[in-house]
């Protein structure tokens, strides 16, 4: 089985099973034609030969493997008796498509030939069998131009040049109404063109033609633009392509056959509703190609009502047997419907909440819909009982929605309180079709050379292209939008833009681009290289100059969703909010307490503040460090005032000052001289001053709890400024749980001294006030040391809180300012030049396995001591997917991360506590 090289599908039945169905044999594409063809869709029948072959090609210096010839001829001899024709028949031939397939989409990366077969002889036959030599000559020239480029390494451009003078002397603008004598002149043109750059004949033995397409297409995966594409999207663990040999279905036979694409449901909007464009009497690429412009599917249902209503239960089908989405691309030979292509669809994120939250609440078909189908014939009594009820449950749906999806969501729209209606009618360029939401601003450039060399130097750029192909993904990726002339909502561009939530507006026939002068004509204006434009992606239109961007509105499916996880998570989502604006703002993306409030933040704020700081730190005496301290007490006090009533009872966890204090020194002698009128010390004093505190590693210097060891009357005043504020919040009716944090603890004794110090503080303002306060004395767990003792911190503290930004840089010895320099080497793979030393940053995504233990071995000492000891993370990581599952199992309480990520975390617990739930439910059974 193992050597086994080639699968073969047809007449209702698939040879791969078990282990061998899967993408990783067979390729996306593989499965899915093996799939569609075991749930009886018309699919033409074919073999696919898999991804290890791919594999075996490139160990062997690109040679096909031994044996391999031998399959594919049982599978060709296979194939012609399923079809009843033979490859190479000069009366009736078998013709093939050879395609590619990787275990993931790849949007028109790799290569496919269509009309494989097809010889000067088998042509004739072809013309006659079908009494349509226009039919059999655009074939033959089709794949003598697809063969030549692909297997053969021709430039394309040539033979485009000679179809498009033909159709110039002919005084015909589409491909269709050129007549068949002059297709065959132009094969003609194309063979001898062929003969005069190879230096031999076109090849005429169909098994010569099957071998070089078959090596044409593994030869595709490590083409340049394969390559760039799996850099962009970070795929790296791909082998390879499989190869699909399939029997040509033709749409190009006339005005009863076409070719499109379509999705089930709308990918932008999410919508419910068939989507997609078509063409009739055309083949292939046709549609995406942007050619001719496609037509709308709904209109297929008066051009071909029967192929329309076999489309429609083709998708209840699909949508009923993958629980997804599918894109889908099919054919039409004289009114019969084959599919070619079924594929998870991407779409916009807004659409990945309504799509989730449809499949899970409401049915594809409506009862009468369904029946209608039925009473047709098209749609099968068992599906069409599955497409009248919603596909999956709650927890399927909320597992579906990944972090990027969030993400995206938050993409920007244009700002429309900065600019009204009339203004933005006057600097409106034009529209093209809205292919991807969102909203983008950004000098023009016109190649994907430029968009990558500006993006890299961190400008914003707008790509404007006739049309994209994959060879401008790298530039496509550098953008910030993308605008092409040509195409529509299922052309290159959307697919790839959408793939990534990048804004793109397609088909904007408006758009006069000229290449040499590096400018583009649209709405009457001239605009060059380099100027602004602004892209409205949800609305399709476009507008000259910058504009200012803001959030969107939600959808309502985002809501619900969210809720759902809420529902389904068993850890709390905090946020880490210095301010009460930041706090009002995590309480709407629903963060339930503060994991983190710097109070250090606080003192940055106004030049007042800036001062006050200044003044204390270079106070000389404990007198005069006190008075600067009682500047600093009101601000703080209103600050965790107004916190405190934003979260209004839920927890708020504060941090004691943590920098170094340098970082508040004054920079300039502008700012020395104003400390030096407000102290009256002299400015050399002061800088002096200044120049003490200067430390040679700062990061493991005086800072963290070690100032309060040292300074104790600021921990007196932050302690002070909490509690009050606390009590002017109980006096007021409103309720708050304080939690103050010693930071950088490595001890339990040096935790002993803060706590007492802290204690008695705040206890002595309690009794003074008469209310009752709870409040909490915990600690950040972020030395490494700390961890390892964590039995003995967790005596004394109440709560642990993880830091994983200093716990990291402290573990690894690596500091997150200066990893810039070194880390992308770390990172990359071996492919991308680097190590593959890290799967990913760890300053992102928590080390697991290094940090991580000591994150789990904290926890178990902690509790072992204190088994009430409530845990968090307040570092970069809480709002990293893969990290807050981490923090799930490592039996945390919560997780804070800062407000736009709350969302993010939300789901990532739920979906954590749901593969928890998955797994005790699959040990339950296997007992
Ligand atoms: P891609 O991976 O770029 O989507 P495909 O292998 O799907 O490339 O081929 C592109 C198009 O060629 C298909 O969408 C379909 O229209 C056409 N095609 C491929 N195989 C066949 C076939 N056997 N019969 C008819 N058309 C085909
Ligand atoms: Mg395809
Ligand atoms: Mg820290």
């Amino acid at each position: 089985m193992a050597n086994k090289h080639v699968y073969s599908y047809g007449a209702g039945k698939a040879e791969a099973k078990g282990e061998a169905l899967t993408k990783n044999v067979l390729g996306g594409k593989g499965i899915g034609l093996m799939e569609m063809t075991s749930i009886g869709i018309p699919v033409p029948a074919g073999f696919t030969v898999t991804i290890q072959t791919c594999e075996e090609y490139y160990k062997l210096g690109r040679k096909l493997p031994k044996g391999l010839e031998a399959e594919v001829r049982d599978a060709v001899i296979k194939l012609e008796k399923v079809t009843g024709k033979k490859l190479g028949d000069f009366n009736d031939p078998l013709l093939v498509s050879v395609r590619s397939g990787a275990a993931r989409y790849m949007p028109g990366m790799l290569e496919t030939i269509l009309n494989l077969g097809l010889n000067d002889k088998s042509v004739e036959g072809l013309a006659k069998k079908t009494g349509n030599p226009r039919f059999a000559y655009d074939s033959y020239r089709r794949f003598i131009q697809m063969y030549s480029s692909t297997a053969m390494g021709l430039s394309k451009q040539p033979m485009e040049d000679m179809l498009h003078e033909m159709k110039h002397e002919l005084g015909v603008k589409n491909d269709p109404e050129i007549p068949a004598e002059k297709l065959k002149e132009l094969c003609d043109q194309f063979k001898a063109f062929y003969k005069m750059n190879k230096g031999e004949d076109f090849p005429q033995d169909p098994y010569k033609q099957l071998w070089g397409a078959i090596m044409a297409v593994f030869s595709s995966w490590e083409a340049e633009k394969a390559q760039t594409y799996r850099r962009v999207e970070k795929i790296t663990d791909l082998k390879g392509t499989a190869v699909n040999v399939v029997q040509m279905v033709f749409g190009n036979k006339g005005d009863n056959s076409g070719t499109g694409v379509c999705f089930t449901r709308d990918p932008n909007t999410g919508e419910n509703t068939f989507y997609g464009d078509y063409l009739i009497n055309a083949q292939g690429e046709d549609v995406v190609a942007g050619i001719r412009t496609p037509l709308k599917l709904s209109r297929l249902q008066d051009d071909m009502p029967k192929a329309y209503d076999q489309l429609c239960a083709v998708r209840a089908i699909l949508e009923s047997y993958y629980k997804e989405m599918q894109d889908l691309e099919f054919t039409i030979e004289d009114q019969k419907l084959y599919m070619l292509q079924c594929r998870t669809g991407k779409r916009s994120p807004a659409a990945a909440f309504s799509i989730a939250l449809d499949h899970a609440t409401k049915p594809l078909l409506t009862k009468a819909q369904a029946n209608d189908l039925v009473k047709k014939g098209y749609l099968p009594k068992k599906w069409a009982d599955l497409a009248v009820k919603p596909v999956i449950t709650k927890e399927q749906a909320v597992g579906r929605i990944s972090s990027d999806d969030i993400e995206r969501l938050f993409y920007p729209v244009i700002d429309t309180t900065k600019i009204t209606p009339s203004q933005l009618k006057t600097v409106r360029l034009g529209s093209g079709i809205n292919a991807v939401p969102g909203a983008a601003s950004g000098k023009v450039v016109f190649t994907a050379a430029d968009a990558e060399r500006l993006g890299k130097k961190g400008e914003n750029v707008i790509l404007v292209r006739k049309e994209t192909s994959p060879e401008d993904v790298g530039g496509m990726h550098a953008a910030k939008g993308i605008l092409t002339a040509t195409g529509g909502k299922t052309s290159h561009a959307a697919v790839v833009a959408r793939g990534w939530g990048k804004c793109c507006i397609v088909g904007c026939e408006a758009l006069n681009i000229n290449y040499e002068t590096h400018s583009m004509v649209i709405g009457g204006k001239t605009i060059k290289q380099g100027e602004f434009i602004t892209l409205d992606g949800s609305q399709g239109e476009i507008y000259s100059g910058e504009m200012q961007l803001k959030e969107p509105e939600l959808p309502a499916a985002y809501y619900t969703i969210l809720k759902w996880a809420d529902s389904m998570r068993t850890i709390n989502v905090r946020t880490n909010a210095d301010t009460p604006y930041d706090a009002v703002n995590a309480i709407k993306m629903g963060a339930e307490g503060i994991g983190l409030c710097r109070t250090e933040h606080m003192f940055f704020d106004t030049e007042e503040r800036r001062l006050a700081i200044q003044e204390m730190i270079v106070a000389e005496t404990l007198e005069t460090r006190k008075t600067a301290l009682a500047k600093l007490l009101p601000f703080q006090t209103n600050d965790f005032y107004g916190i405190f009533k934003a979260m209004n009872g839920f927890p708020v966890t504060i941090r004691l000052i943590d920098p170094p204090l340098h970082e508040f020194t004054p920079k300039d002698h502008a700012g020395i001289e104003k400390l030096s009128k407000i102290t009256g010390l002299s400015t050399d004093k002061i800088k002096h001053r200044c120049e003490q505190l200067h430390e040679s590693n700062p990061m493991l210097g005086h800072r963290g709890c070690r100032l309060c060891i040292t300074y104790p009357e600021i921990l007196e005043m932050q302690v002070t400024a909490i509690i009050a504020a606390a009590i002017k919040c109980r006096k007021e009716g409103i309720k708050v749980l304080p939690e103050i944090m010693i930071p950088l603890t490595m001890d339990k004794k040096e935790f002993t001294v803060l706590k007492a110090q802290t204690k008695a503080t705040a206890d002595h303002l309690i009794k003074q006030a008469k209310v009752t306060l709870p409040y909490m004395v915990g600690t950040m767990i972020e030395i490494p040391r700390a961890a390892l003792l964590a039995n003995e911190v967790a005596e004394e503290a109440e709560f642990f809180s993880f830091g994983t930004n200093d716990l990291t840089q402290m573990t690894l010895g690596l500091s997150r300012d200066d990893a810039g320099r070194f880390l992308p080497t770390y990172v990359a793979s071996e492919k991308d030049g680097g190590y593959g030393i890290f799967r990913d940053d760890p300053f992102q995504s928590l080390d697991q396995s290094g940090v991580g233990m000591l994150v789990k071995m904290g926890i178990q000492l902690g509790r072992s001591t204190n088994p009430k000891l409530k845990i968090g993370i307040c570092g970069e990581h809480g709002g990293e997917s893969e990290s807050v599952k981490f923090c799930h199992r490592a039996g945390m309480n919560y997780v804070s991360c800062s407000p736009y990520r709350v969302p993010i975390a939300r789901l990532a617990a739920a979906q954590a506590a749901l593969a928890d739930k998955a797994a005790k439910s699959s040990k339950g059974k296997k007992k």
